[in-house]
């Protein structure tokens, strides 16, 4: 049965779902990779292996939904939470500009004390001050979260957000797209599967491309593990709006759902069924903000054909306790000495370049920002012009 599924694969042929459940259980982890990693050479048969220089920028940690596997996010209130200012992101961009970075990843907590203008206005001033940076910003429930407080349907937060200046959007949030898991990671009520795939769907006709993720490890079985595959796959079929896909094992440090991790062998596993799976994905990333420098090398064997982004900044996973880091120079060194030649890209998987540090100097980045400095717990100035909707973030405003 392996054997034919196998052979199916190699000849371009698409498994069902029960194939993939079939494989990821029974094929050797070699064969997995063989295959994975032919599908890899039909699709980038140039042996490139591409990166890009962005900036992971949470911008606040006060979060509303409470998913038990985050070890990031602050209740309301929290003297820990934050809100970064329009200024400490401004600074942000001109480091990630000055090592040659030209777009943020910006993600962040479901705080109810930030409306829709806050957004808005953030964008467009980024946008005045750098109009050639990209914004790949806010995951499908940040969507979902700011379409409920300000009672504004989901396509229309779209249109404002994307009319202030968002260029695509990020596919977190999607642990796994399974409604049973949702419920039992708390992470249900931020958004359903179906409300996941719909917040895409609208984006995707509105003409913005996105990623999509998958975290596993936590209490999904193999099927719903393949179930979310399949779920994605459907979607891109009918819209063709993912650029590309990224699974890491969830990452137990200091969550209120505690366990423990995948090993690197899963990783490895579940990376090549989804090559196998998501046969209309162009684009598979290595997790080696997870996984580690060699295992995200060992991810160009099954699968990747991606590195993701050059870290600057992590809050999510560092917060979990998974912090690996590697700048340009670490990651063109391990895509080189794994065979294949790096190119720095955009967002939209168009190549740009070759390592920028080969074209000029750039500042080494050998530790990881975060948002904040510990204990700095200062209240951005702008929020004062937006009603908070909080009784603390009421107090903390009145205060200022
Ligand atoms: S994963 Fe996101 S939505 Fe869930 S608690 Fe953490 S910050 Fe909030």
């Amino acid at each position: 049965m392996v054997q034919e599924i196998a052979s199916k694969v190699s000849a371009g042929g698409r498994v069902s779902a029960a194939e993939a459940l079939e494989l990821y259980r029974r094929a050797p982890t070699h064969l997995l990779g063989r295959l994975a990693d032919g599908i890899r050479a039909r699709k980038h048969p140039e042996r490139i292996v591409t990166y890009i220089i962005d900036r992971n920028v949470n911008y606040t940690n006060v979060c509303v939904a409470r998913c038990n596997f985050c070890a990031f996010y602050r209740t309301v209130g929290s003297a820990e939470g934050y809100v970064l200012g329009f200024e400490e992101i401004f600074r942000k961009i001109d480091e990630t500009i000055a090592v040659g970075g030209n777009q943020l990843l910006l993600q962040g907590g479901h705080n109810p004390d930030l409306p829709i203008a806050w957004y808005e206005d953030l964008f467009r001033a980024v946008k005045s001050r750098y109009p050639s940076f990209k914004l790949h910003a806010l995951s499908p429930p940040e969507v979902l979260h700011i379409s409920r407080i300000n009672q504004i349907p989901v396509p229309e937060v779209i249109a404002r957000l994307v009319a202030a200046g968002l260029d695509s959007i990020p596919g977190g949030g999607a642990e796994i797209l399974v409604d049973r898991v949702r419920r039992l990671l708390n992470c249900y009520s931020k958004a359903s599967a179906d409300e996941w795939l719909d917040v895409m769907r609208q984006a995707h006709r509105a003409g913005l491309r996105t990623t999509a993720t998958m975290m596993y490890g936590t209490v999904e079985s193999d099927e719903e593990r393949i179930e979310h595959m399949m779920r994605l796959r459907d979607l891109q079929d009918e819209t063709g709006g993912f650029t590309a896909f990224i699974t890491w094992s969830y990452q137990p440090e200091h969550t209120e759902r505690g366990g423990t991790e995948a090993t690197g062998v899963d990783y490895l596993r579940t990376l090549a069924l989804a090559r196998i799976a998501l046969d209309n994905f162009d684009n598979l990333q290595a997790s080696w903000v997870t996984q580690g420098g060699k295992v995200g090398q060992l991810s160009l064997a099954f699968g990747a054909n991606d590195m993701g982004s050059v870290m600057i900044e992590e809050n999510v996973v560092r917060a979990a306790g998974a912090a690996y880091c590697m700048d340009e120079v670490e990651i063109v060194v391990n895509v080189e000495d794994a065979g294949f030649t790096p190119k720095r890209r955009n967002m939209h998987y168009e190549i740009l370049g070759d390592p920028i540090f080969r074209e000029r100097d750039v500042p080494r980045m050998l530790a990881l920002g975060k948002a904040r400095e510990d204990g700095d717990t200062s209240l951005p100035e702008e929020l004062r012009q937006y009603p908070a909707r909080s009784r603390s973030g009421k107090q903390l405003r009145l205060a200022q």
